[in-house]
């Protein structure tokens, strides 16, 4: 039915397509009624849980009293998640505007730079990915996601941070250094002087849990601000206390950014997302007329709402903290006994592991992810994969998950590398 009545393009993960028919917290339930442990979160967009009842509640009572309305009209949902947002925030990062998905986010937070700075260029990472509409494809920097057409003819992608694959030597604060400074290069070859906008991942997503040492985005933050632009934090997928010592992925940088776009964890998996910036750049939008139907709906602002309450009610933040340092602990563990594991990286439980054919040519594992992801499957664990390669693993499962969830996903990736390590050599 699917292969018939859908767009080719949907893919799906496995060899043999999942069905999932069922979520209760951090697992899931295919048609036969098997459990697996949910290490991906329906791409780091469970954040609460699946189904969580408190979640569930408040939606439903939602839901039978309000289904939409449009901000042409006062309900208090939108305002409350807008001032809660702003509670959480640094001060000055306190107006919002909701929309529906992480690249319609993107998209609004450039125009308003675009707006506010009276420039056009945007600087993105390479690496990066912040969404899949015409214009924010262009922010994305990844071939196997990019078409041939539309586009946004002044973004500049500048070499990211990650020191595993850095073209430049030295220690990681070193490569943060030699990487912020070319910004400067792409701003003086490639643009007239100035800019409108730096964007990033604090830790990139999509792109594997990548990210460079605690002095890049600050370094790269003052050189964009003394061209003109404005800093926009990508926190779609490190938002919401995943990171573990932060609520949100800049501030484990020391950074204080312009614009912060978030969408995925902030639903649970309700159709929400959001730019919070400051007053004075967000006034620019109302030289004209803007506005989004279901930007700010009643049940997508009760999803939001009950999201934030719930992350704080249940500690989920420190949760990620303790129980993801345990995991990583863990991966470097795993690590040392298989030679798969090029690097480990990420913060919280956002985490990635980079799986490689040999350590000293670093060649992508690609065919060994795979066999990993399938061989979890097995095991009843969903893990995710990301990387432009497509060889790291990535784990960002609901923030609920145990100290006990750990030790068995542990356990399932030991023996999945094993297998994994072994069909790989001759
Ligand atoms: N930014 C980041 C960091 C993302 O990971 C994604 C989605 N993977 C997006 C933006 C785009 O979000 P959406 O798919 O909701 O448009």
């Amino acid at each position: 039915m699917r292969r018939q009545y859908m767009n080719p393009a949907i893919f799906h993960l496995y060899r043999e397509p999942l069905l999932i028919v069922e979520g209760y917290m951090q697992y899931l339930y295919d048609e036969t009624g098997r459990r697996y442990l949910d290490l991906f979160a329906g791409i780091v967009t469970v954040s609460v849980g699946h189904s969580h009842p408190a979640f569930v509640r408040r939606v439903q009572e939602q839901v039978g009293t309000l289904q939409h309305s449009t901000t042409i009209y006062l309900h208090p949902n939108v305002a409350l998640l807008a001032k809660k947002l702003a509670s959480k925030m640094p001060q000055g990062l306190d107006v919002t505007y909701f929309v529906n998905s992480g690249s319609e986010a993107n998209d609004l937070a450039i125009t308003m730079a675009r707006l506010f700075t009276g420039h056009r260029d945007v600087v993105a990472l390479r690496n990066a990915y912040h969404g899949g509409s015409p214009s924010s494809l262009g922010l994305t920097s990844h071939s196997t996601w990019k078409f041939p057409v539309g586009g946004d003819g002044h973004v500049h992608h500048v070499v990211n941070p990650d020191p595993y694959r850095s073209p430049f030597e030295g220690t990681p604060e070193e490569i943060a250094t030699k990487s912020a400074r070319e910004i400067r290069e792409i701003v003086r070859y490639s643009t007239p002087g100035k800019i409108a906008a730096f964007i990033a991942e604090p830790i990139q997503g999509v792109g594997g849990a990548t990210h460079g040492a605690e002095n890049y985005l600050r370094e790269a933050y003052a050189t964009t601000r003394e061209h003109g632009g404005l800093c926009i934090a990508d926190e779609v997928q490190t938002g919401f206390g995943r990171t573990g010592e932060h609520y949100w992925g800049f501030q484990n940088f020391g950074v204080v950014p312009d614009f912060v776009t978030m969408a995925k964890g902030i639903g649970n998996g309700a159709p929400l997302a959001a730019v919070t910036t400051r007053m004075d750049i967000a006034k620019t939008l109302t030289q004209r007329v803007h506005f989004n139907t279901y930007g700010g709906n009643p049940v997508s602002m009760a999803a939001g709402l009950a999201v934030l309450d719930i992350i704080d009610e249940d500690g989920l933040q420190e949760n990620s903290r303790v129980v993801g340092g345990r995991f990583k602990a863990g991966l470097e563990r795993l690590q040392r006994s298989h030679s798969l594991i090029g690097d480990v990286r990420g913060m919280g439980l956002m985490l990635g592991v980079e799986l490689v054919r040999d350590r000293a040519s670093k060649e992508p594992a690609k065919q060994e992810t795979l066999d990993v992801l399938e061989a979890m499957r097995e095991s009843g664990a969903l893990i995710g994969k990301g990387g432009l390669d497509g060889n790291v693993l990535r784990i960002k499962p609901p923030m609920c998950i145990t100290a006990a969830d750990v030790d068995f996903a542990l356990d399932a990736l030991d023996e999945a590398l094993g297998r994994a390590g072994r069909r790989q050599s001759p």
